[in-house]
């Protein structure tokens, strides 16, 4: 079974590499700071953009409706996918029906929580991720590992290996100018000569029928407008009500992301031009099942801006690949249990609870609680490890006790004294990275008690 903390226990052989993704999220978190404090109405945005969406998700059968009305006004096709099953299938037959074997696509984390590229490598069609990041991974057959900043995990001599593997660049080369025209003279190529784009969608606004894709290299725009055929794939949750919002969410996700004011690209879609077909596909795959879960629905809120990950000691510290899940992090965590609540019943305990993703999150979501609820729900349903919950009961038992918590605490202090290795072992994996500590000679209840007869 997958595990965050077996698969932390590997990125964390690496010492240099894990110092050095460390010190990088940390260095996007003081961007962070910095682009925050220079807008002294930051709080409010935050305040206004967590209220937009309450509304959205209090009303979003309503604004999903008026969207597809207006989207069909302006002369998009639009598909409705009840999981990543229906979605897949639903870019295959677009592609079957253009008889079209290759792609280009922007990044879109709904396709990677879907597999997509997967499914249609399966069924004969080749895709092409255009985002510099996303191809790194592509090329390495690795999933990204952060949600902005796809490849971060990865050293610049690593990306030259790739590069001089698969586009030709020269043996050793690493400097990331030559390497990213290496990767610019490629992508054209792909660019020119896709029929079908794929993007994803930061933004859809329901009072227009218009979806929004930011990007900073521009890559989704050149996929989209050299296609024949558009498609764009969006959670449910990406819909916001009128234009005059994206005012508040375009400042509000790339200060929150690089710490950058604006986006380079935010590109408006609203209608194919002439001669093009342009598809919008609204998926669901557990997002109301998620809305319907009271503690838990304000996670649809995100905006993907990856702050929490930047911040997240955690995350920092084990990297993306270890939450097993397409996202990671924070709000991986707390979205995760809600597609697999099995499979994922160990990401809600890779956090220190500490609250810091909670501060930066640019919409309000109470990610640290969320994380504490998940554990008890996980706990209930009976999704945690058995050793774990019977030393849990055993914990309970003992400190609702209290003769047997001074018990306890006796003998304990004995074995540590006595017999330290019963306690501290290989086989224990608290003391797996710590020194153990010298038992002290009596409790504080006992001298508690001899002081207080003193005096
Ligand atoms: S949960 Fe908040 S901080 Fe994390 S990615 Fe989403 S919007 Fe950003």
């Amino acid at each position: 079974m997958r595990n965050h903390a077996a698969l932390s226990e590997e990125f964390n052989k690496d010492e240099a590499r894990v110092d050095w993704h460390d010190e990088t999220l940390w260095f996007i978190r003081q961007k962070r700071d910095r682009a925050v404090h220079a807008i002294p109405e930051w709080e409010w945005l935050r305040e206004t953009g967590s209220q937009i969406k309450n509304n959205v998700l209090s009303n979003l059968s309503t604004y999903l409706e008026q969207f597809e009305t207006n989207a069909l006004k302006n002369g998009v096709q639009v598909h409705w996918a009840a999981d990543a099953k229906e979605h897949n299938e639903i870019v295959l037959s677009i592609m079957k029906r253009h008889q079209a074997d290759r792609m280009v696509k922007s990044k879109s984390m709904l396709t990677e929580e879907c597999h997509l590229n997967d499914f249609l490598a399966e069924n004969g069609v080749e895709v092409i991720d255009s985002d510099l990041g996303e191809r790194i991974v592509q090329l390495a057959k690795e999933p990204p590992s952060h949600i902005v900043l796809p490849c971060i995990h990865k050293k610049k001599e690593e990306i030259g290996d790739l590069f001089h593997e698969h586009l030709g660049t020269a043996s050793g080369e690493a400097d990331p100018q030559v390497l990213t025209e290496a990767a610019r003279q490629h992508l054209r190529d792909t660019f020119l000569t896709r029929k079908v784009a794929l993007t994803g969608v930061n933004f859809a606004i329901a009072e227009t029928g218009e979806f929004v894709v930011c990007t900073n290299e521009g890559n989704a725009d050149m996929g989209a407008h050299l296609s024949d055929v558009h498609i764009a794939c969006m959670g449910i949750e990406k819909i916001i009500p009128e234009r005059k919002h994206l005012s508040v969410f375009l400042r509000l996700l790339t200060r929150s992301a690089t710490g950058q004011p604006i986006t380079t690209y935010s590109s408006h879609f609203m209608k194919p031009r002439q001669g093009q077909e342009m598809h919008i596909v609204l998926v669901d795959n557990g997002r109301s099942r998620q809305l319907g879960r009271p503690d838990f629905r304000n996670s649809l809120k995100c905006i993907r801006c990856g702050s929490c990950m930047n911040t997240c000691p955690v995350y920092r510290r084990s990297g993306g690949h270890s939450y097993h899940t397409t996202i990671a992090g924070p709000i991986g965590a707390i979205l995760a249990p809600n597609l697999d609540m099995k499979d994922h019943a160990d990401l809600p305990f890779a956090s220190t609870l500490c609250g810091s993703c909670s501060n930066v999150c640019p919409v309000k979501i109470d990610i640290h609680d969320q994380l504490y609820k998940w554990r008890q729900v996980l706990v209930k349903e009976g999704h945690v490890d058995a050793v774990k919950a019977a030393g849990m009961k055993a914990m309970a038992y003992t400190f609702a006790n209290p003769s047997v918590f001074e018990v306890a605490g006796k003998s304990g202090r004995w074995f540590m004294k006595n017999f330290p290795s019963l306690v501290s072992n290989r086989l224990n994996p608290w003391y797996k990275e710590r020194e153990m500590p010298e038992p002290p000679k009596e409790s504080f209840r006992e001298w508690y008690s001899k002081n207080r007869k003193k005096s």
